[in-house]
């Protein structure tokens, strides 16, 4: 587990690295690629070739001429299970806001139910810290939610990354849950809500703009930013700008607030 300059978190924390989505402004994928290994990757693996092959596992990385071998990602950005993280929260004996794989999406499609279990037991192992997890794909909460296998506790925070309007997002199922989106990057105006169980159980709402400097990057307008915020208003949701934003709305309109659980 690390420090992170990620401003509304304390750390993160990526038991499960590696993510297929394949979206153009994804900052993880550099920096996989750039820290990765030299392993031959599988980029379309099966499910049993993810649970044979992806795991990445310390005791297999050997000196040589006394430089260490160890990658963080031995499988560039494939889905990876770190196993050797998973204890890394019960060393943090600090209470800390962790983002979980902030280097992945746990719960892609494409990751397989176990591996998603034994992060959750992990984190029930450590439950004086709190968990937020990502996803771009929220129908894998809806289905571990059926199937019995995520927990609904004070301390776990499930948010869904929408980047426009038509992005899937949370369900009024899973309304006894945490819920929160993640508007990042903000690629579009996300429009008027309509009063549903859906956005009312939003418990919190994170927006930023793409940082970075790739071709084609999307600057968000203000008025998209302030829409945003009028609606979390009028839905009474904290709204958290990241401070990509304050060259868009001026520091004086900058609005870092977090919900109660999160304080
Ligand atoms: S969902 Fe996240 S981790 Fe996956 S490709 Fe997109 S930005 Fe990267």
């Amino acid at each position: 587990m690390k420090k992170t300059t990620i401003e509304w978190c304390d750390s993160t924390w990526n038991p499960v690295t590696g993510c297929f989505h394949g979206c153009e402004y994804c900052y993880a994928e550099r920096i996989a690629d750039r820290f990765g290994g030299s392993i031959e990757t599988c980029p379309d693996g099966t499910l049993h070739e993810l649970e044979e092959k992806f795991y990445a596992d310390p005791s297999t990385w050997v000196a040589k001429q006394g430089e260490s071998l160890f990658r963080a990602y031995p499988w560039g950005f494939d889905p990876t299970f770190h196993k050797y993280r998973l204890h890394e929260p019960q060393r943090w004996k600090e209470p800390r806001k962790i983002f979980v794989c902030s280097m992945a999406d746990l719960f892609g499609a494409w990751v397989p139910d176990e591996w998603i279990e034994e992060v959750f037991e992990a984190c029930e192992m450590a439950a004086w810290h709190t968990y937020l997890f990502i996803t771009k794909n929220p129908a894998r909460y809806l289905q571990l939610f059926h199937d019995g296998k995520i927990p609904a506790r004070h301390n776990m925070w499930y948010g869904t990354t929408i980047t426009n309007p038509d992005s899937p997002y949370v369900f009024s199922s899973l309304g006894v849950f945490n819920l929160f989106l993640s508007v990042e990057p903000i690629l579009e105006d996300m429009g008027i809500w309509s009063k549903s169980v859906d956005e009312i159980s939003i418990k919190w709402v994170i927006v930023g703009a793409e940082t970075g400097n790739r071709k084609g990057r999307v600057i968000p307008k203000k008025e998209w930013i302030d829409n945003l915020a009028i609606q979390c208003d009028y839905f009474r949701i904290p709204i958290f700008m990241k401070d990509s934003l304050i060259p868009i709305v001026g520091e004086e309109n900058m609005r870092r607030e977090f919900p109660i659980g999160l304080l």
